[in-house]
């Protein structure tokens, strides 16, 4: 056997006896393979691509201890958590270690024991950190999060512009540098800052396919939302609104409706956040209704839902917060909500404040999400390319355009030629609003006063409904042959608009979708929970709950709802069949493989459902 498949033996070994996983995920291997093979890298994968596996399985198979950098606290404990519970043996030291504690911690690091050490940047480079370190074996150094190492980045943190030290005093044990963030500036400025040599550069595809996304206008009330609430009841999600008052009436609204949710804004108290917070990663409530300053630190694997209820201001914006739903790899989904309202109030608010790449630089970015809100072109293929990544896929399958769930109107020409001319004969003066009412037919007092309700366009469109002209419009200035212009976003014709009206060009128009008009696809979620007991996946949630709670730890570090899904679908009767199931490796099976089987075994019985299906 070849050197380098025996490293892969010996990985996969690994991620089976600890994890319980039997594959790499893309690009994984390569990573790993990179740590063992003692040279340094940068690895550059989406959210949930699996990047924290890249250094923890190494960190077993390898002699020495690995020591990991991490921004945050929570973040920290969740994945030690986490580590321990698949009887890995790591531990963190940050302020919030008693004493004691650290000293055990540090004895087992320099006794070799310990197989990974978390710690916060500011605490790695402390004279006393720097001693521990130099009297232990290092294995590599793992600095996660590393766009924060970079004053380009979004998450600029002077502390770990320290980590240049590493080199200095380490110069012998390699340094590994993760994150999601994938501009050019910003990976080049990490490979400068941490002083890597020769990296090995990994960066994967920043599509996350197991996420459907959706984008729909706001109807008004809470319905769009609720609708996505219940489908997923009994399920993990959040609900992102644009302003904190927004977020107080949603939430209420919802817990209205029996829904029960929780909110977080930066109005609530710290005490009330970190509460709220730590009740949706126990799975104590399903729902989180929040501003964005919700989920940064937040590991939790099983949103099974990201709902905005507002437009977000820019597109890197709603990749990071829609990135939240489905990182254990399930599907799960985004749904976006907007209206030209929204626009509005953040080209008000961006044209307040003074932001980091200039006003320009925040309205185009602002345009580009509204221009993606009005398009229908697969909703992946739009993403990606928008990061700069080449689209090779025709249909994704998981998003409305592709699922067609976006009814196309039958003439979109001539809809869009009325609409065009109507803007021109209006002299490119007034808004969206106002044209609408124009082609709608209406005898409103500004109408008649302005006399446009003698024009020729007047009522052109008055056989449809007045929301989608107003649809169309929106949908016209996504696709680039309209603009608003100016305070008051006065609709424009342009260039393309112009060869619009020529019948040069034609359009996509979309009608809001009908629940009968949905083409029956088969979707990844649809596969997922084939053959999947849902009576029984529910109450093996409950058991999870209950053992998550008995040991202070997140519901997802005991099994994640991949796991759980894969037993209610196999219904093991045994533990050489429960060992099958993903995310079963040796320590889990030792400390819940007997519980969750009676559990399955006395559920199958009283039910009369077969059992070991594969
Ligand atoms: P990232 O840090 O890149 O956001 P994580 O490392 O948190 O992603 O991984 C996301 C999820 O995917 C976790 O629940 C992790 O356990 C799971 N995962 C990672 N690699 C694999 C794999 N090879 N097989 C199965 N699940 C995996
Ligand atoms: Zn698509």
């Amino acid at each position: 056997m070849s050197k380098a498949s025996d490293i892969t033996k010996l990985l996969l070994e690994a991620l089976q006896s600890y994890w319980g996983y039997d594959s790499f995920r893309p690009l994984q291997e390569k990573a790993m393979t990179a740590v063992l093979s003692g040279r340094d890298s940068l690895v550059v994968f989406p959210t949930g691509g699996g990047k924290s596996l890249c250094f923890q399985a190494p960190a077993v198979c390898c002699e020495g201890l690995a020591v990991v950098v991490s921004p945050l606290i929570s973040l920290m404990k969740d994945q030690v958590d986490a580590l321990n519970a698949c009887g890995v043996n790591a531990a963190c030291l940050n302020s919030a270690v008693d004493h004691d504690e650290q000293r055990r911690i540090e004895n087992e690091a320099a006794s070799g024991k310990l197989q990974l050490l978390y710690l916060a940047p500011e605490r790695l480079v402390t004279e006393r950190t720097r001693n521990l370190l130099g009297s232990c074996t290092l294995a590599f150094f793992a600095i996660d999060e590393a766009h924060c190492v970079s004053q380009w980045g979004h998450d600029f943190r002077p502390e770990y512009r320290e980590l240049a030290i590493l080199r200095k005093h380490f110069p012998k044990t390699a340094i590994h540098a993760y994150t999601a963030t994938a501009t050019e500036t910003v990976r080049a400025d990490i490979v400068a800052q941490l002083r890597l040599e020769k990296p090995e550069v990994l960066v994967s595809s920043f599509d996350r396919p197991n996420l459907i996304y959706s984008v729909a206008r706001k109807t008004g009330g809470v319905g769009q939302i609720a609708d996505v609430v219940k489908k997923h009841k009994d399920e993990s999600g959040i609900v992102y609104c644009i302003t904190r008052k927004s977020v107080e009436s949603t939430c209420e609204a919802l817990n209205d409706m029996g829904l029960s949710a929780l909110p977080y804004h930066a109005g609530l108290s710290d005490h009330q956040r970190r509460k709220n917070q730590d009740a949706f990663i126990k799975d104590q409530v399903n729902t989180v209704v929040a501003t964005v300053a919700f989920g940064m630190g937040i590991d939790k694997s099983n949103v099974r839902y990201v709902v905005h209820a507002g437009m977000p201001k820019s597109l890197e914006g709603y990749q990071q917060e829609s990135g939240r739903a489905g990182r254990d790899g399930l599907e799960a989904d985004c749904c976006l909500f907007y209206s030209g309202r929204d626009y509005g109030l953040w080209k008000h608010m961006v044209s307040q404040s003074e932001s980091e790449g200039g006003l320009d630089g925040a309205l185009e970015s602002l345009n580009a999400i509204y221009r993606y809100c009005g398009s229908s072109t697969c909703r992946h293929q739009s993403l990606v390319e928008y990061f700069g990544e080449t689209w090779k896929k025709t249909e994704c399958g998981a998003c409305d355009v592709c699922l067609g769930l976006l009814e196309q109107v039958d003439d979109p020409l001539i809809i869009s030629q009325k609409i065009i001319s109507c803007v021109v004969r209006i002299d490119q003066r007034f808004g969206a609003d106002y044209l609408s009412l124009v082609l709608h037919g209406s005898k409103d007092q500004r109408i008649v006063q302005n006399g446009h309700e003698k024009l020729s366009t007047w009522g052109l469109l008055a056989d449809q409904d007045r929301r989608a002209i107003r649809d169309w419009t929106e949908q016209l200035v996504g696709q680039g042959f309209l603009e608003k212009m100016g305070e008051y976003n006065v609709v424009q014709v342009t260039e393309n608009g112009w060869r619009l009206l020529k019948g040069e060009l034609t359009p996509r128009l979309s009608k809001p979708s009908t629940p009968s008009s949905k083409k029956k696809t088969k979707t990844a979620a649809a596969e997922s929970w084939d053959g999947v007991d849902k009576g029984l996946f529910t109450q093996l949630r409950e058991l999870r709950k209950d053992k998550a709670t008995e040991r202070q730890v997140p519901a997802y570090v005991i099994f994640n709802d991949a796991s759980l899904r894969e037993m209610a679908r196999i219904r093991p009767s045994n533990s050489s069949t429960f060992y099958k199931v993903h995310g079963v490796g040796e320590k889990k099976m030792a400390e819940y493989g007997e519980e969750f089987i009676r559990h399955i075994r006395d559920y199958c019985q009283s039910s009369d459902v077969e059992m070991d299906v594969d």
